[in-house]
């Protein structure tokens, strides 16, 4: 069967100018990568700040325009849309930030907020608008009565609940999820997860759901893609990959969070040096400056990410 979203050779170079006689120079954000995610499934993506996980999902929605590669959505190239496709495309595929402030207009009521995006799309009469508003403050844990409320009259935790209700009032079958609980405290994450899981199941959404955060990651994902320095180095289901990483870069992302699991140590890798910068990705497997397998033709030889196992993805020469 069809998956829902496909993303075949996605490339993003930014322009950057140091001077006004400098060359110019591109910031390679997202160098390759290709994924598929499937009807009702949560794809994790994780990695360290600056790994191209967030303009990822940003090509994805064509939020901005890819360097290279395309975007099948319901086996449609969203490149190839013509503007009424890509309307109807822009109301099934939303997105969530990590700032719930920056989302929201601090002059206009929640509510009204809501009814907003569903009037740009056109969707329902007036009062089909505001029926719908009531009921869906009420399925993120808010209240009728706060409709006329203004942003900052909520915490973190409750705006991004109107966020969420505003994102569902256009029906999306795809919500990309960027980081949503980073900003959070601990304890109200936990809440937003589990909330983002129940509105899955009743709303039957496919989640990207991108973080930096493992444990978090770990709770709501199906599979999981590791980035690093805009390459995706390895795709498993997710207890496959905490039970038993198989890229370097995974060991060591894993080897520095607690684990529960004693004998999960039997992989421990720790990370030395820094990331190189995006404007010159070292040659070969971009983690070669970093990784302590590293083999002479690692320098040379990009590893493509290729299936290992029945079920898992790894782009490691180690696995020849
Ligand atoms: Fe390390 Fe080489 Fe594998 Fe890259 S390809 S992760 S450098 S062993
Ligand atoms: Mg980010």
């Amino acid at each position: 069967h069809q998956p829902l979203l496909q993303v075949n050779g996605l490339v993003k170079h930014f322009p950057v100018k140091k001077g006004l006689l400098a060359p110019k120079e591109y910031v390679k954000a997202v160098s390759n990568v290709t994924l598929t995610i499937q009807r009702g499934e949560t794809y994790g993506l994780v990695g360290e700040s600056g790994c191209g996980k967030s303009t990822t999902g940003r090509l994805i929605l064509r939020l901005i325009e890819p360097t290279a590669g395309n975007v099948f959505f319901e086996g449609k190239n969203l490149s190839h849309m013509s503007k009424e496709e890509m309307r109807t495309m822009r109301q099934k595929m939303q997105i969530v930030f990590q700032d719930p402030y920056s989302s929201l207009n601090p002059r206009i009521p929640i509510g009204e907020a809501i009814e907003e995006a569903m009037g740009i799309f056109a969707l329902g009469t007036v009062r089909e608008r505001k029926e719908r508003t009531m009921q869906l403050l009420d399925r993120v844990g808010l209240n009728e009565d706060q409709y006329y409320r203004h942003p900052h009259e909520f915490s973190g935790g409750q705006r991004q609940r109107i966020v969420l209700a505003r994102a569902l009032a256009l029906n999306p079958s795809f919500v990309v999820c960027d980081e949503p609980v980073s900003a959070l405290d601990v304890s109200i994450q936990s809440q937003i997860i589990n909330l983002l899981k129940e509105l899955q199941s009743d709303f039957e959404l496919t989640y990207l759901y991108i973080a930096h955060d493992l444990s978090v990651v770990r709770h709501i994902s199906d599979r999981v893609g590791v980035m690093y320095l805009g390459n995706l180095v390895e795709e498993s289901p997710t207890d496959p990959l905490f039970h038993e990483p198989l890229h370097p870069y995974t060991k060591a992302l894993l080897s520095a969070i607690p684990h529960p699991d004693p004998k999960g140590k039997r992989w421990r890798i720790l990370l030395t040096g820094e990331v190189p910068s995006p404007l010159h990705p070292p040659s070969g497997c971009v983690f070669h400056t970093r990784c302590p397998q590293a083999q002479e033709a690692c320098t040379q030889v990009i590893p493509t990410l290729r299936q290992v196992r029945p079920d898992r993805k790894v782009a490691c020469h180690l696995y020849g």
